[in-house]
């Protein structure tokens, strides 16, 4: 693709994704996005050179304000592929144990971890100390404790710390989000989110507790969450939920299989949702408001991304998810941009806060309060 090409194509993309924030943000910060997306480049270091981390990559090559200037893996013939691959020089590889020599390296920014969930408390911690700033990969962590630890850490070493929620930078997401804010839906009364798959590799660190903190809801449930908030437009203020296990060999203690979950709005507003490690084609939204709806088939995917309202088809052009987070991150960062949908390490926490309130719910059968502070 030639160069005028692309960026005629991340400039529209771009615009898709900031103009459904114009009428619905003060026109001073959507501005200020619009006229710094040609600002600095962002230089990444990407942490963990797993399956999530080559997508991230390969999305980052159409950047306008990202570029990936370091690595870090524990593997040395994986830095010395992605290395070259990436024009990385071996200057700017590091592995697990020496990376906090990033600090003194003016090349590398920020860091993008992207490792097993039990990992990002220690690795943001360290990234932190280095002074540089950190995006993490969701779930932030493995208890809403070790998250707050991150985001003290980042902000007593003056950095930031955004999570990996690349949804909240989807333009068809964004304009239902839009459309709600405006009343188009009127009071909306009840969301309901569908997320999961089957997991397969019965080895997989997703299906360890130690490295994944839990299993469905870490993992993919947190998206129904998360949709819920951004749907909805409220924080929940109390849960209940129930496990359902069919397969114990597999799915071992402390590794959720199947989980139904109910949550409960200020405005009375409720949520019905189901996360699943053991169900396929599970990955859709539902909003309804006394005067409309919407629905996101598929919701959460890498995409398209499909939505109608009870006026027709959304049809926003489809971005990768990852190209457009990371310009967005860049302008956030660089410019202290705020995003229409917050992607700030508080935001990871307050999930976790509700992922521990749905276990608690699963073992004492009873309703949680919740308090996202
Ligand atoms: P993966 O297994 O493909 O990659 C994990 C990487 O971490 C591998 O390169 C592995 O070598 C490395 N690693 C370092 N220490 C490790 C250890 N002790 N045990 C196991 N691996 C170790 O996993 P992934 O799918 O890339 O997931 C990584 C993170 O990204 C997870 O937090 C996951 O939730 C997140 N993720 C996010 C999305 C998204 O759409 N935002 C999608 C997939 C994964």
């Amino acid at each position: 693709m030639n160069a005028s090409r692309r960026d005629f194509i991340q400039k529209f993309a771009l615009s898709a994704t900031v103009l459904p924030m114009l009428s619905s943000v003060s026109a001073a910060p959507a501005l200020q996005y619009l006229e710094q997306k040609d600002g600095p480049v962002l230089r990444v270091a990407l942490m963990g050179l797993g399956g999530y981390a080559q997508r991230v990559a390969e999305a980052m090559q159409s950047c306008k304000r990202a570029k990936i200037t370091g690595l870090i893996s524990g593997t040395p013939s994986k830095l010395k592929e992605w290395g070259d691959k990436y024009k990385v020089p071996e200057t700017s590889r590091y592995n697990y144990d020496n990376f906090d020599k990033i600090k003194d390296n003016p090349e590398i920014d920020a860091v993008y971890v992207i490792t097993p969930n039990a990992l990002h408390h220690d690795q943001v911690i360290r990234v932190a100390a280095a002074g540089k700033h950190a995006i993490c990969e969701k779930p932030l962590a493995i208890s809403a404790k070790e998250g707050q630890e991150m985001v003290d850490a980042c902000a007593k070493a003056n950095v930031k710390l955004l999570i990996g929620y690349r949804m909240r930078f989807e333009p068809n997401t964004l304009e239902v989000v839009r459309l709600r804010e405006t009343g188009e839906m009127g009071k909306i009364k009840f969301f309901q989110g569908q997320t999961g798959f089957v997991a397969g590799d019965p080895s997989q660190w997703r299906l360890n507790k130690a490295l994944a903190g839990g299993g469905s809801m870490m993992d993919i449930g947190i998206y129904a969450i998360n949709g819920a908030r951004y749907m909805i437009g409220e924080d929940p203020i109390w849960v209940s939920a129930q496990e359902t296990k069919t397969d114990p060999v597999k799915f071992k203690e402390g590794v959720d299989e199947t989980i139904q979950f109910e949550m409960g709005f200020p405005s009375g507003a409720v949520a019905s949702c189901l996360s699943s490690y053991n169900i396929n084609h599970l990955d859709r939204f539902f909003l309804s408001g006394d005067k409309g709806f919407a629905e996101m088939w598929p919701s959460t995917g890498y995409g398209p991304i499909k939505g109608r309202t009870h006026k027709g088809d959304i049809g926003k052009p489809h971005t990768i998810h990852q190209t457009t987070q990371m310009d967005a991150m860049a302008s956030i960062i660089l410019d202290g941009t705020k995003p229409h949908l917050p992607v700030d390490g508080i935001v990871g926490v307050q999930d976790l806060k509700i992922i521990e309130a749905i276990y608690a719910s699963c073992k004492t059968g009873k309703r949680q309060t919740l308090d996202l502070g």
